[in-house]
């Protein structure tokens, strides 16, 4: 069996509080709503229902752990950019990120899940110049990519990589790009085993 696919549910979160004790290394998923990233984590998993994003603004939601076995976690956050949701709720969420991502130990990298069609939007913006200085494996996977045409494909990498220099082009549908996403994600893994050289 896969290293993905033996993701199962591990833990809720709603505040840093709850997250889980430090354990495997954790690959995070961060993406603005909509923009693909349950089915991204899905198809990364082989799983159909693994991660379902709730789909009311506003509501409270919570970063969800999946456990790969000794191997390592995926951490989903909860999506970002919905206009409707109020200031506290922003709020809480960046605090939530932030603390996750300046302290969490066990953090082997980070997937920003971002729409093939329109990348880089003004708050995925926000996230990537607050991740500048702070070194960390980043990816940018740009979902949806069986909506671009041939043509499209090029200038939303060029654009994207201008921001983050580890770009897939992915699509959940026509499954493009797993299995490149996986086998760069697994070598993170590999390579923050406790033991391991950096
Ligand atoms: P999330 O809010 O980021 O978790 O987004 P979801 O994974 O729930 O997907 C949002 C919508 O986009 C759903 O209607 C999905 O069916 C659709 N979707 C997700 N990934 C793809 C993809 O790769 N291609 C296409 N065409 N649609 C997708």
């Amino acid at each position: 069996m896969t290293t993905f696919a033996r993701a199962a549910f591990l833990a809720s979160a709603g505040q840093s509080a709850e997250f889980p004790p430090e354990g495997a290394p954790e690959i995070a998923f961060l993406g603005r709503s909509n923009v693909g990233k349950s089915s991204a984590i899905n198809a990364l998993t082989g799983r159909r229902r693994l991660a379902f994003a709730s789909k009311t603004p506003g509501r409270t939601q919570t970063v969800n752990f999946y456990d790969l076995g000794e191997a390592g976690r995926l951490v989903d956050f909860p999506g970002y950019g919905y206009a409707r949701v109020p200031q506290s709720e922003r709020a809480k969420w960046e605090r939530l990120v932030s603390s996750y991502l300046l302290e969490r130990n066990t953090l082997a990298g980070l997937v920003v899940v971002m729409d093939a069609r329109h990348p880089v939007t003004p708050q995925d913006e926000r996230l990537l110049d607050w991740l500048a200085p702070r070194p960390m494996r980043c990816l940018a996977l740009l979902t949806k990519a069986d909506k671009l045409s041939r043509a499209e494909r090029a200038p939303a990498l060029a654009h994207t990589r201008r921001a983050v220099a580890d770009v897939l082009l992915f699509s959940s549908v026509s499954r493009e790009g797993v299995i490149e996403a996986r086998r760069r994600l697994v070598q993170w893994l590999l390579e923050a085993r406790p033991g391991s050289r950096k």
